[in-house]
């Protein structure tokens, strides 16, 4: 079966289509196996089309035709009349250019010990006081897999559906760098502990789906020091040796607002499930942002990679200067070079820290001090069976129980925190609607001015179940419940 879509003459491509997308009723539908689209008509984008193959039984078909975005009508066996429909709509173009992003994030795990030694991951310790021999690499050490760190990868690799590979190689990466200086680091290249899988979220309250590549398990380097000394840099090597799991995503995104909203769910879910502890500012959740542009319809263009970004503020701002930067170098008639940049959030600017090595540079190979690494299917079942139930559930669970609408049923599962405060405030009050709109408005707007988290919340869940208790009685009036908030805040 196929889909087919004419577009105008230089009207934008089609963004890939998502592997699930919501129904009328917003639920998740599986849309099945496979989907390209090509451009028959060339790069000028006179026609494009979309094949779709079912993976269910029987056969359908579906047409769309429009400009900008795509709607088409899908009757499969396995979903009933009334016929599940969706639109796609196509993110806006930038100057013309259509905006590719691609994400590679490093969570620190959150084991008490590093991935191959004993030593100490606590953070803040003073420098060089918590490599040991192993983290270094010295003559005669040997590495030994924390078990700790491969189960949180499990986790991981279960939340977002993916491939839990049974068997992984450790490989080594060589490279010179001076808080570095075993000369390798420990990662994984070819067989990675956790392969394929998806992240979902919401974008302007739409749901999109981020597929991933794959993540793989690897140590830390130490960390250089630029500041504290005058004309030389300090080297600590405390971080050296602490668990990193790489999360790698295909080039799905198309804006910097889709890149912030799937790096929120991203550190969302990794806090969530408690592998990462998801401090920023400690730099245990670093995002690298990959990001090219081209005219709709071309093949990608070079890509450059904006390195460890640590706000999702700085995110969004390192993008959108790269993305201007990119096009003003291609309107110039310059090629981008493949490369690594960093971001300065004094000037607002990226700026090349080095061209990009390609793999082939760092001389992968089997690291021979470490054994594949083996999952059995048991240890995965063992996993699966302590799994806490996911945000996308939770979400879902109260979309039916309280009857919150989309976006609010992700705004109450935007962390732990949240979720916990928004059902024991309904649980107090038995007006879920109202605690979630208390917690999207006032409650919200407190936290954010005061740059607090829902943790730090001078009402307690109790006090706003009660709150709102009295105003569903008609004991109080909005008002009036407003003041008694204000004097509960303060
Ligand atoms: P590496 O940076 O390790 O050399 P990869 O080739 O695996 O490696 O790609 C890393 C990231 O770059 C992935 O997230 C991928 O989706 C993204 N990416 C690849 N090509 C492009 C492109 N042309 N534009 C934007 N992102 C891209
Ligand atoms: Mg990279």
């Amino acid at each position: 079966m196929y889909l087919e879509r004419r577009t105008a003459p230089g009207a934008p491509a089609l963004a890939r289509l998502p592997r699930r997308l919501p129904n009328a009723e917003g639920a998740w539908v599986d849309i099945g196996g496979e989907y390209s689209h090509s451009y028959p008509g060339g790069p000028s984008g006179q026609r494009d089309l979309v094949h779709i193959r079912w993976s269910g039984p029987g056969d359908h078909a579906a047409t769309g035709d429009l400009d900008l975005s795509l709607s088409i009508s899908l009757c499969p066996p396995a979903i009933a009349a009334p016929p599940f429909q969706f639109t796609m709509t196509q993110p806006a173009l930038v100057r013309g250019y259509e905006v590719v992003i691609g994400f590679e994030t490093h969570a620190q795990l959150s084991t008490a010990s590093k991935i191959f030694s004993g030593a100490s991951t606590r953070f803040g310790a003073e420098p060089n006081t918590q490599a040991c021999a192993v983290d270094l690499a010295l003559p005669g050490t040997l590495p030994v897999m924390n078990r700790g760190a491969v189960e949180r990868a499990i986790r991981f690799g279960l939340a977002v559906g993916a491939t839990v590979a049974p068997m992984s190689i450790f490989a080594r990466k060589n490279y010179f760098y001076p808080d570095l200086p075993k000369g390798y680091q420990i990662s994984q290249y070819e067989i990675p502990v956790v392969q394929g899988g998806k992240v979902e979220f919401l974008v302007d309250g739409e749901p999109m789906c981020v597929n991933l590549t794959r993540a793989h398990l690897e140590e830390d380097a130490g960390k250089s020091l630029h500041e504290e000394f005058h004309g030389m840099s300090g080297i600590d090597l405390n971080r050296a040796g602490t668990p990193l799991l790489e999360i790698v995503t295909e080039p799905d995104l198309r804006s910097s607002k889709q890149a912030v909203e799937y790096a929120k769910a991203l550190h969302t879910l990794v806090v969530w499930l408690g592998i990462c502890d998801g401090n920023m500012m400690e730099g245990s959740f670093r995002c690298d942002a990959n990001v090219s542009v081209r005219k709709p319809g071309a093949p990608l263009g070079t890509r450059r990679e904006i390195k460890n970004l640590n706000s999702f503020r700085f995110l969004q701002q390192a993008i959108d200067y790269e993305v201007q930067w990119q096009i003003d170098q291609i309107e110039d008639g310059l090629a981008i070079r493949q490369a690594t940049v960093l971001f300065d959030p004094d000037s607002g600017e990226t700026r090349m820290m080095r061209t990009k090595e390609d793999a082939h540079d760092y001389r992968y190979f089997p690291d021979p001090d470490l054994p594949p690494l083996i999952i059995h299917p048991e240890w995965i079942a063992e996993v699966r069976a302590a799994m806490p139930e996911l945000p996308g559930a939770l979400a879902e669970r109260l979309r039916a129980k309280d009857g919150l609408a989309v976006y609010d049923a992700a705004m109450m599962t935007a962390s732990r925190a949240m979720a916990d405060y928004y059902q024991a405030a309904a649980a107090a009050c038995g007006q879920p609607k109202l605690v979630a709109n208390w917690l999207m408005g006032e409650v919200s707007k407190r936290l954010n001015s005061q740059d607090l988290d829902i943790t730090a919340s001078p009402v307690s869940s109790a006090q706003l179940g009660q709150l709102i208790a009295r105003i569903a009685d008609g004991t109080i009036s909005n008002n009036a419940a407003r003041q008694v908030f204000d004097a509960l805040w303060t």
